[in-house]
């Protein structure tokens, strides 16, 4: 990664730059997973480019940084899993992962429940944990949905009472309306394990980057001209003819000024605290289900690198209206957006300088596995 100029939010920088020929074959709009994929196998293939972004940081929503010598994921818990080799060996070829595997809580009204939902759960809740039993528990307690809420879907899957626990509450909070007005594509499925294992995901390749995530993004960049501090609808006349073709990883309603409108989001504050204790919680993650209880979950982030530090780092994570100013996480992809949605995307195709890729570009939820295996069929097909 190298830094092409420094004090980049000044007045002569932009006239600095503006008035500066450089040949780029790409400019990538955007320093996250899907922009530092691109540029790698971009530079990787000869290819010459800049990536700039707004932040004042790379890694995206990826970025960790260390604090009181552990290291913190900035927005939010990360972690990594896939069950695709090739995407496993392209992020090992630029850190070294940790063994970490995910574990969760849920807290409801002062208790703590294994989850996934498992024989330990069933345990805890019911007193029983054989797989029949568990079996004759679900056929009793569930019945077709009634329509295509969450609310419905999830009662037909889990039956009242585990649907009070581990998804009403903490859904609600998380998209700021009820399950009964959410549609069920938000959850997809809700596993119910026939044996004990707590682990949160299955996938066969799973950890940390050692040293977090920033690392892994600074030598993924490596060699590679990056720009922070940098807004790209400021330098866009400049991006256009310097380089051979743009990749865009922001909103794409805002490349097209809004104006089919916005694009809803769901936005989320985080609350750091450094504690001087050695440990906080006993896994990484407790989600809180109460609705009554503001935030969403508590990360405990040494559990990622099972750090020994004397003190602690946890973050709160209160889920809250998106608007402008704020960072948007979560897209809500529902009728409407998605109809909105449809509009600016065919506008983008007919824009054949640009590449329009990543979370906000495309407007969906992306895990990180996800946006890599795109930016490397969106860049696969650029070189077409
Ligand atoms: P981003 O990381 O958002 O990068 C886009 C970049 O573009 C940003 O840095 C932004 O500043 C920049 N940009 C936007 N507009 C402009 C502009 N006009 N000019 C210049 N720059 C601009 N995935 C997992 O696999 N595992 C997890 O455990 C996990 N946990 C998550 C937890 C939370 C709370 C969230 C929100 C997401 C989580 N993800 C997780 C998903 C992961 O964050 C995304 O897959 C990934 O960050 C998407 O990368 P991206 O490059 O598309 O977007």
């Amino acid at each position: 990664m190298r830094a092409i100029l420094a004090s980049p939010k000044s007045l002569s920088f932009l006239y600095f730059i503006q008035n500066l020929s450089l040949n780029y074959d790409y400019i990538i709009v955007g320093a996250g997973l899907f922009g530092a994929t691109f540029a790698r196998l971009a530079s990787d293939a000869g290819k010459k480019c800049l990536v700039i972004d707004k932040r004042n940081h790379i890694a995206g929503n990826a970025f960790t940084q260390n604090m009181q010598g552990i290291v913190v994921h900035q927005y939010g818990a990360h972690i990594f899993h896939t069950n695709h080799k090739p995407i496993w060996d392209f992020v090992n070829r630029f850190a070294k992962f940790n063994d970490y595997r995910h574990l969760v809580k849920v807290s409801y009204q002062n208790q703590l429940y294994s989850f996934p939902i498992n024989q330990i759960t069933f345990r805890q809740l019911f007193g029983f944990s054989d797989a029949k039993t568990i079996e004759k528990y679900l056929v009793k307690n569930t019945e077709r949905p009634i329509d295509d809420s969450l609310e419905s879907f999830a009662k037909s899957q889990v039956g009242e009472k585990l649907f009070e626990i581990f998804i009403k509450g903490y859904t609600e909070k998380q998209w700021g309306r009820s399950c009964a007005e959410l549609p069920s594509s938000i959850l997809k499925r809700i596993p119910v394990r026939s044996n004990s294992d707590e682990y949160y995901f299955d996938d066969d390749f799973q950890g940390i980057p050692i040293g977090g995530y920033t690392k892994m993004v600074e030598k993924m960049l490596d060699g590679i001209d990056v720009q922070l501090n940098t807004d790209f609808f400021s330098i866009k006349n400049w991006c256009e003819t310097n380089a051979h073709k743009i990749v865009y990883t922001g909103p794409i309603d805002a490349f097209f000024d809004n104006q089919f409108g916005e694009l809803e989001y769901r936005s989320l504050r985080f609350e750091i605290q450094i504690l001087q204790q050695k440990q906080f919680q006993e896994v990484a993650v407790i989600n809180y289900s109460d609705a009554q209880i503001p935030f969403t979950r508590i990360i405990e982030h040494k559990h990622f690198e099972k750090s020994n530090a004397d003190r602690t780092v946890v973050t709160k994570e209160f889920p809250q209206k998106w608007d402008i100013g704020k960072e948007p996480f979560y897209p809500i992809n529902d009728k409407e957006n998605n109809t909105r949605y449809a509009k600016y995307k065919t506008l983008a195709e007919k824009k054949s300088k640009y590449v329009f890729g990543g979370r906000l570009a495309e407007y969906r939820y992306y895990d990180m596995h996800q946006v890599i295996a795109s930016a490397m069929k969106k860049f696969e097909k650029s070189k077409k």
